[in-house]
């Protein structure tokens, strides 16, 4: 059997991804699979590089990046591999780990391709992945099955065109200052800005803008942020809840990935039963969008106790050190043994489907 590794992508959690799919291949057992990765670079071609059949220590994945692809790290040397065609993905004997944050990787596209090629492939289909990486619509799922969230306000690039004093007014009407602009379909701070004034909060909107059309703004809220990781197709495993430890007001992408300062706390000190309600609003948030394989929830707990959940990620950070693969082996599971449940959950779903 076969596991091919895609990464990279075209997304802004381009580095991210190469990371975690560094980190996935040296969990993979080696005796049973042999694994073919596959680099998509910023510009969407896919680099196909020479199978890998032992656990190396090397940055093997590595090569396939080219320097100029690097905004970081100097372990890039010139790419390796060879440029293939996405429909020359190979459909027998191969499972597809789409190791892919943000647009065009974590949002239902890839999941819809492979989907269409015919190829088992690990974690959420289309739908999760869609609905996941939108802030907007999962927001407005979270509401229908009643799961506390921060108030919000949500339009798009046409109305905040047409009218942009409306829609400052109706936010400034209903949300309280400080509040987080955030463009609906990203990840990992990406666009987003927390801002405390009017003139403020028209130049995140643009800025956020700059992301995608659709923008959501919500209430800034003075909490801690638990997260919490599930594992399963229908019948779903979560781990502990874990707390970050931050010192910083909010986590943008160089605080989360380049400094790497985030520290976590596994298994959170909560009170059992905030900690066993975070784990049933992660449950029910997964099943409400059909996730499959994996998920990783986040949540806000205020000092009074109250929880809200922030967001489903539908393929999460897969570093060495991110709350997913940690919060399972804290829990009892290793990596290497997440990995493989992973890959059984993939065969599992579709041989279900067949
Ligand atoms: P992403 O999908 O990019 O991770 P998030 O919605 O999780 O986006 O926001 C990124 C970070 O910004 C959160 O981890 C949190 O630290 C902070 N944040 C986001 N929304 C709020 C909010 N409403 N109140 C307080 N902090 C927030
Ligand atoms: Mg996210
Ligand atoms: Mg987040």
């Amino acid at each position: 059997m076969k596991i091919t590794l895609l990464y990279g992508g075209q997304s802004a959690e381009h580095d991210i991804s190469i990371i975690s799919a560094h980190n996935i291949a040296q969990s993979i057992m080696y005796d049973v699979y042999t694994v073919q990765p596959i680099y998509i670079t910023r510009a969407g071609e896919w680099i196909k590089g020479p199978l890998i059949d032992t656990s190396l220590p090397n940055s093997d994945l590595m090569r396939l990046v080219p320097a100029e692809e690097m905004t970081w790290g100097d372990d890039a040397k010139a790419s390796t591999g060879q440029a293939m065609r996405p429909g020359e993905l190979d459909r027998e004997d191969n499972i597809v780990f789409p190791v892919l944050h943000g647009p065009n990787g974590e949002d239902g596209t890839i999941q819809g391709f492979l989907e269409v090629m015919g190829v088992p492939y690990v974690g959420a289909g289309v739908t999760a992945s869609a609905i996941g990486m939108d802030k907007i619509l999962s927001k407005r799922i979270f509401d229908q099955i009643g799961l506390p969230q921060v108030p919000y306000h949500a339009f798009d690039h046409r109305l905040w065109r047409e009218d942009q004093e409306e829609i400052i007014q109706r936010i400034e009407g209903s949300l309280l200052y400080p509040l987080f602009v955030k463009p609906a379909n990203m990840g990992s701070s990406v666009g987003i800005s927390q801002v405390e004034s009017s003139e403020a909060l028209i130049q995140a909107i643009e800025n956020a803008l700059q992301y995608d059309h659709r923008i959501v703004v919500e209430q800034g809220i003075s909490a801690v942020e638990c997260e919490v990781a599930i594992l399963g197709n229908e019948e779903a495993h979560i781990s502990y809840v874990g707390k970050l430890i931050k010192d910083v007001a909010f986590y943008d992408y160089e605080e989360k990935y380049i400094n790497n300062r985030i520290e976590m706390e596994i298994p959170a000190i909560l009170d059992p039963a905030v900690a066993s309600k975070i784990q049933e609003y992660a449950l029910r948030a997964y099943r409400a969008i059909d996730g499959c394989g994996l998920s990783r929830v986040d949540f806000f707990v205020t000092s009074s106790q109250d929880i809200y959940i922030n967001e489903i990620n539908t393929m999460p950070g897969f570093t060495g050190l991110s709350m997913y693969p940690v919060l399972w082996e804290k829990t009892g599971l290793t990596q290497r043994n997440l990995v493989e449940e992973l890959l059984q959950l993939a065969l599992k779903k579709y041989e279900q489907k067949k």
